[in-house]
């Protein structure tokens, strides 16, 4: 079996404690590799080594650094096939998501690396004569990145490409479920040329490997993306050292279904946006908000659908549903699913786990669907799982209400023809993303990602605003007019 160890100052290195872990394949079980589980002291070094190579990255030109950015795209561009595979063996989600997770990390890699011919500043006239103001973004320092499970690609893309463009250097941690996509990643910026210490990767738990990096005070911007729980963790101990915080956290997203929608495609939809990836995704629909006049009629073809998805083998290109990413993960969502029958929801289809034959071997729940009434937990508590609800509505504002009665704001979507109404929800969905007559979930990189309220804290990943992250702006003064001259002071 390969072992790999943590990787800093561009060398694959034991943890000090000596002790690894290992991952497996949540469809069928087999151990896939080994892992050094880094500590407080391991993240320590690789910081000295993202502090050494600060300097050095920096200086390099922007658009070289970029450069670098789009030979990692082609590389991954080149092995998308393998690199697919490898994200549905570790992750479980099925195999044209897993080349779309590896796609979505190619799309931002090529986008970002252009960021490097552009990082604008601004440029103004001064209220006084010659002299000249613009300002300049530069490099916040070292960054720490913290990584989910359920895109073991593309998230990480998503915070490398414009940290590193930018002219920050890294210390990441990526979830412990994927570290094998993550080691794979790093290989292949390595491959790319990136200089030893510009990314460091240090695998292991949450606590204590992103507990301090989070606490260490030499990193100056932590990107996080995870769990609300989690989140809230790090920016308390993150804003006690007065960092800067990017937090991309959970959703409970919505798909409205107005009388007037088009049914066939609003089934569609909530069936993708439901259960892709198991439902995995923090941009998954997890609410199904229906007008009363269709609701019977759209119930009885999302279940007819439902019945018809086929579960099993992810690397399977005709399966629709893998398994989920872990035991734990299993655990969470049967425990929803209990708490739904509990709380008196109409289990319409699924709710259990799959079990006999290959099923034995992994994770694997059936796509579920509860008819529930708007407050039960399961309609307000993220279960990141292939877990439905549905909720009967009188009108456009009840959808509206209900939609927003959350503590998430990360994607929404309604499905109407009617223009107006469409374009209020625009205005009233309280949501980072929102989309008409297309499902919650589908994001395109050139245009910023996250979300309001509890999901997030205001950053955006991904587009124009990506770089806000790991940049800070300097503003700069130019006199030359060769006198003293005073702002704001009357001569
Ligand atoms: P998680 O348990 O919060 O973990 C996320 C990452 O943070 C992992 O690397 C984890 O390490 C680490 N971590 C956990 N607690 C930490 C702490 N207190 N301090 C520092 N690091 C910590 O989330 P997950 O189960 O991996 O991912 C699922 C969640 O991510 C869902 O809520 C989903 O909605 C959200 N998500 C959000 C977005 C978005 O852009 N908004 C995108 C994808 C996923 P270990 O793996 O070692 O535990």
């Amino acid at each position: 079996m390969k072992e790999y160890g943590l990787y800093i100052d561009g060398q694959w290195v034991p943890s000090t404690s000596g002790r690894t872990f290992q991952t497996r394949s949540p469809a069928t079980g087999e151990v896939l590799a080994a892992f050094a589980e880094g500590d407080r002291e391991d993240v320590g070094k690789a910081v000295k080594a993202a502090s050494k190579a600060r300097l050095k990255w920096r200086l390099l030109p922007a658009p070289k650094r970029g450069e670098i950015l789009l030979k990692a795209a082609s590389i991954m561009r080149r092995r998308k096939e393998d690199l697919g595979k490898l994200v549905t063996r570790e992750m479980g989600k099925v195999i044209s998501e897993g080349k779309g997770d590896v796609q979505e990390a190619i799309d931002l890699l090529e986008y970002i690396a252009g960021e490097g011919r552009r990082l604008f500043g601004e440029t103004t006239p001064s209220e006084l004569p010659r002299k000249f103001c613009m300002t300049v973004r530069q490099p916040v320092g070292v960054a720490g990145l913290i990584t989910p499970w359920n895109f073991p690609f593309a998230v990480p893309c998503w915070k490398l490409g414009p940290a590193l463009v930018a002219g920050n250097t890294v210390v990441y941690k990526p979830a412990s479920l994927t570290p094998l996509c993550a080691a794979t990643l790093v290989t292949i910026l390595e491959e790319a040329g990136l200089p030893p210490g510009v990314v460091n990767m240090v695998t292991g738990p949450a606590d204590p490997v992103g507990v301090a990096i989070v606490e260490h005070p030499e990193i100056g911007a932590v990107s996080f993306t995870g769990s609300v729980a989690s989140g809230r963790d790090v920016y308390r101990r993150a804003s006690a050292l007065l960092k800067k915080v990017g937090l991309e956290m959970g959703g409970k997203n919505p798909q409205i279904v107005l009388e007037d929608a088009d049914l066939s495609l609003a089934v569609e939809g909530v069936l993708f946006g439901a259960f892709g990836t198991a439902g995995q995704r923090c941009t998954a629909t997890s609410r199904l908000i229906l007008h009363e006049k269709i609701y019977d009629d759209m119930l009885q073809r999302l279940v007819s659908r439902t019945k018809s998805l086929k579960i099993g083998d992810p690397l399977d290109s005709s399966i629709d549903v893998g398994p989920v990413c872990s035991g734990e993960q299993e655990e969470k969502i049967l425990g929803y699913i209990r708490i739904g029958k509990e709380e008196g929801a109409k289990l319409v289809t699924g709710g259990a786990k799959l079990e006999g034959g290959a099923y034995d071997n992994g994770f694997f729940i059936e796509p579920t669907i509860f008819e529930a009434v708007h407050g039960m937990r399961i309609t307000k508590e993220e279960i990141f799982g292939p877990v439905l609800s549905i909720i009967k509505v009188r009108d456009y504002e009840e959808a509206v209400r209900v939609a927003n009665d959350v503590e998430y704001g990360l994607s929404s979507s309604i499905y109407t023809a009617d223009l107006n109404l469409a374009f209020r929800a625009i205005d009233e969905l309280e949501a980072g993303i929102t989309y008409i007559n297309a499902p919650t979930i589908g994001a395109e990189v050139h245009l910023p990602f996250g979300g309001v309220k509890h999901t997030g804290n205001g950053a955006r990943e991904a587009g124009s605003t990506a770089i806000e992250e790991f940049t800070e702006i300097k503003t700069v003064f130019i006199d030359y007019s060769g006198s003293l001259q005073k702002a704001q002071i009357d001569e």
